[in-house]
């Protein structure tokens, strides 16, 4: 909640001074290897834009009377705006006023990173106010060369297989989209790295598909590396959680995804691949790579990029029961393993302790045939849970038991997607 409180307001354009010193900031609370992209790098069919600036950007009547005021609100001026200073028509004017009719109180969220424009972004009720035939507008944006910037954060595990976490960081003061998966996304690597683990987490924060584009286009090498993926986003407000699929559909994170948040959630909503919200995991997931990237949000809300995404949206609860849901898928798919029989005939459970009173625990009781008979090396703990629709954990201290009397031996993460 401090990180979405200091930061929100930023204006954290794509290639920005906003975006480099909320970078800085997250980098004081999880420490991160910044990769530098310069602008005109071409990354596979992309080339890295230049770096956006402004200070100054206004629309007044021909008397001098200001109708518009970037220093009101850092939407008002359209995200990668040409510079102007005229005097235009009404009519030339309208053409470039961007509004949200369904929400006309508010100041859309607009940009044209790669089509050269100039415009402004206004509440779609303040339109009326403009009655005059001609007026004066300016936009004192600066278009230089910089460096596209990504966060970094990774944790050395056991393996070298990578399971990457990603979040975009460009949405100008907003809180929703997209800073609450940028906490969230914090607050995880922070409680992973307490941790020892059995893969490596890739933490990145960047700016949306750009930065993916051009952070792996310039590490080809980490591709083949990453196993899977989770984006996250819109995770403060107040609605159900939303599960998109990866592409594949059905990979070992989709499916302990869905477990989790059926055993965790009252109610949640599932959709395929890019049919429920659009992130970089086009680019991850994409053509030529295609490393299965869910993704996890609270997305639809009405105030989506709008000045109403604001920190009035956010929930402090939604936002922990968001990380906490993630940090259990992590820690069935960082934990689970295969358990191979060394045994012959059914175990005789009272003579290793494995006995269960019925009375006790009558779903573990009566399921422990059924947990004997799948430990032939083909079905992971995880597996064996879902089949079961048992609780993994118990499934796992149930089986380390077995474990620890020598009756079966463990595979590590040998595991396909
Ligand atoms: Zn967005």
């Amino acid at each position: 909640m401090k990180l979405i409180k200091d930061i929100w307001f930023k204006r954290r354009d794509i290639v920005s001074e906003g975006f480099d010193e909320s970078l800085e900031y997250i980098s004081k609370l999880i420490p991160l290897k910044i990769h530098k992209i310069s602008s005109g790098t071409k990354c596979w069919t992309w080339k890295v834009p230049e770096k956006w600036g402004i200070k100054e950007g206004y629309i007044e009547d021909l008397k001098g009377n200001r109708l518009l005021d970037l220093k009101d609100h850092p939407l008002h001026v359209l995200s990668y705006s040409l510079p102007v200073n005229k005097v235009v028509s009404k009519e030339e004017l309208m053409k470039h006023l961007h509004t949200d009719p369904k929400r006309p109180g508010a100041i859309s969220f607009k940009f044209k990173y790669y089509e050269r424009d100039w415009g402004f972004c206004i509440q779609h009720n303040k339109l009326k106010k403009f009655t005059k035939d001609k007026y004066k507008v300016f936009i004192g944006s600066k278009f230089e060369k910089g460096a596209l910037k990504v966060g970094d954060f990774t944790i050395k595990g056991k393996s070298n297989e990578i399971i990457v976490v990603v979040a975009h960081l460009c949405h100008p003061a907003m809180a929703n989209d997209d800073l609450s998966g940028v906490s969230v996304l914090v607050d995880v690597a922070k409680k992973l790295k307490k941790k020892n683990n059995y893969y490596t987490y890739k933490f990145l924060l960047l700016p949306e598909t750009i930065g993916s584009i051009a952070y792996l286009s310039q590490n080809e090498d980490i591709i083949p590396k990453m196993k899977c993926g989770i984006f996250l986003e819109m995770l403060g407000n107040g609605n159900i959680h939303a599960l998109q699929l990866s592409r594949q559909g059905s990979t070992r994170l989709d499916r302990v995804a869905e477990y989790i948040m059926k055993k965790k959630l009252d109610n949640f909503r599932k959709g395929l691949f890019r049919k429920v919200v659009c992130n970089d995991e086009m680019v991850f997931n994409g053509p030529g790579l295609d490393i299965p990237m869910i993704s996890i949000s609270r997305y639809p809300y009405p105030e989506y990029h709008t000045s109403d995404d604001n920190l009035k949206i956010i929930s402090e609860k939604k936002l922990v029961e968001s990380r906490d849901l993630v940090l259990e898928i992590l820690d069935i798919m960082d934990s689970d393993y295969i358990p191979k029989r060394k045994f012959k005939g059914p175990v005789f459970l009272s003579g290793y302790g494995l006995w269960v009173d019925w009375q006790e625990n009558p779903k573990l009781s009566e399921n422990i045939e059924q947990i004997m008979l799948r430990l032939e090396g083909d079905k992971s703990v995880f597996d064996i849970a879902e089949e079961l629709d048992m609780d993994y954990r118990e499934v796992r201290s149930y089986l380390d038991g077995f474990y620890k009397n020598n009756l079966i031996e463990k595979k590590n993460g040998s595991f396909k997607n």
